[in-house]
């Protein structure tokens, strides 16, 4: 294959849409002497015109000589391929907390180019790359990446663009085509069949015949898959943007049972889950707005209805309500670890799931509670998709809509309103109403 160099302005990049975070990073390695390019989805975006989520960068600097550069800001990371993380820490001023901007940090990758030569000891029984260490030259870090269009370099100071895989041709040509022999490549790595799936629905490009073709009689391959690099691909395809149209095509492309078990328990059977669905449908129209989605309402949305069916099975054989949500929630504790979501996020979606007994029975006494949880708008989020899908008392629903919504004198009239009893629609326990008034800055 041989070297392209183009000029960026040629190929109408917009430079402006380039992080100066990542500008700093390659000028700070130009100044040591050390290459410094975006590559893959961040170059890939910009030719696409689409605005890039991320700048991640190659040098031919090894780790080492990176960290040395950005010394405590850098930390050397990962066991298959080492790689640097430089961590910003930038004011954000369009977000506040209490008037005052929020602090966001923000991370930049650096990797070292890698060798094309996979070394035969570091494959596993199956022919897949279990180890992974080797720099290389620029070229051959275009030969080990997944897909032509994945596979340019783009020094914004310089302001050229390199290619040495065809890739700008099947940029205009939209089409995602693999790099080398598929079939060889999709052995070492079988997770780059899925990542043509999820690019192609997420950009709107097709996938080249012959980078296409193998995947039926390679899918199986995926299940062997490593849990934790499969939640990571799962966690892609769900705050792609596109995820329930990423997961209709899985559907439609037959992917086996086994690969993404939160799918086969929701989507790939016959009576599909409706609610996470619709809930799915939501967070990606906000995703095509902002990027401020939060995994815990994805996760805890998507499985909303597992949660919901078991808790009202057991209201129905007499456990009260409260008891009844706790024990739904724990039935559910091992499916979730073992699809690799944490504890900590299981956790945090506990708190989402069981603030939704207190949204359906309002009381004066568990108002104060309620507004102050730090996942209060993430429960109101998921009440609402409850609401829609007729799973809430419409007059329990309104009179949330204006609270939420309300000014504060407004609030106060509304908690007039609430009934004498604790009860509306499950809570059996009767208790007498105190008289507390929330204004809007406890909220
Ligand atoms: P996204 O917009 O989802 O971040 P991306 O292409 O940038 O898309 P990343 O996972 O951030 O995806 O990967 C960055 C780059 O690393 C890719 O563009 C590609 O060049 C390379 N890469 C990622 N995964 C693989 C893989 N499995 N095999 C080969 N190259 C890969
Ligand atoms: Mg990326």
């Amino acid at each position: 294959m041989t070297k392209k160099i183009i000029s960026a302005q040629s190929l109408g990049i917009n430079k402006q849409l380039v992080k100066h975070d990542a500008i700093y990073v390659i000028e700070k390695l130009h100044a040591n002497k050390f290459d410094g390019y975006i590559v893959g989805g961040g170059v890939r975006d910009l030719l696409l015109n689409k605005t890039p989520k991320d700048f991640d960068i190659v040098t031919n600097a090894t780790p080492e000589q990176v960290k040395k550069i950005f010394k405590k800001n850098s930390l050397i990371i990962g066991r298959r391929f080492k790689i640097v993380h430089v961590i910003f820490d930038n004011i954000n001023p369009e977000k506040m907390i209490n008037n005052r901007p929020i602090n966001e940090r923000h991370i930049i990758e650096i990797s070292t180019y890698r060798s094309s030569k996979v070394n035969k000891n570091n494959l596993n029984e199956r022919g897949r790359i279990i180890e992974d260490n080797n720099y290389g030259t620029q070229k051959e870090d275009g030969i080990r990446r997944d897909f032509t269009i994945n596979a340019l370099y783009y020094d914004p100071i310089n302001e050229i663009v390199i290619d040495y895989n065809n890739g700008l041709k099947d940029i205009e040509k939209k089409l995602i085509r693999i790099i080398g022999e598929p079939k060889e490549r999709y052995t070492e790595d079988p997770v780059r069949m899925l990542r043509a799936f999820r690019l192609a629905v997420k950009l709107n490009l097709q996938i080249e015949k012959s980078t296409f073709t193998p995947f039926a009689k390679m899918k199986h391959l995926l299940t062997h898959e490593n849990k934790g690099r499969m939640y990571e691909e799962m966690l892609k395809i769900l705050l792609s943007g596109s995820a329930v149209a990423c997961i209709n095509k899985l559907r439609e492309v037959n992917l086996p049972h086994g690969v993404f078990t939160l799918f086969d328990h929701l989507f790939f059977k016959t009576k599909p889950d409706t609610f996470a669905i619709k809930s799915l449908e939501k967070t990606d129209a906000r995703l095509q707005e902002t990027s401020d989605v939060s995994l815990v309402f994805i996760l805890s949305g998507l499985m909303w209805n597992m949660v919901y069916t078991a808790w009202e099975k057991l209201i129905a054989s007499g456990t009260n309500p409260h008891q009844a949500l706790l024990d739904a929630i724990y039935q559910h504790r091992d499916f979730a670890n073992s699809i690799g979501i944490t504890k900590y996020t299981f956790s945090a979606m506990r708190d989402v799931w069981l603030l939704q007994l207190e949204f359906e029975t309002p009381t004066i006494k568990h108002l104060g509670h309620i507004l102050t949880v730090p996942r209060f708008r993430q429960a109101w989020h998921l009440f609402s998709l409850r609401h829609d899908a007729g799973q809430i008392d419409p007059v329990v629903f309104k009179w949330w809509d204006r609270f939420i919504n309300g000014d504060n004198d407004l609030r106060i009239l509304l908690q007039e309103e609430l009934p004498k009893e604790e009860d509306i629609t499950k809570t059996p326990k009767k208790r007498k109403r105190k008289k507390k008034t929330i204004t809007k800055k406890e909220i």
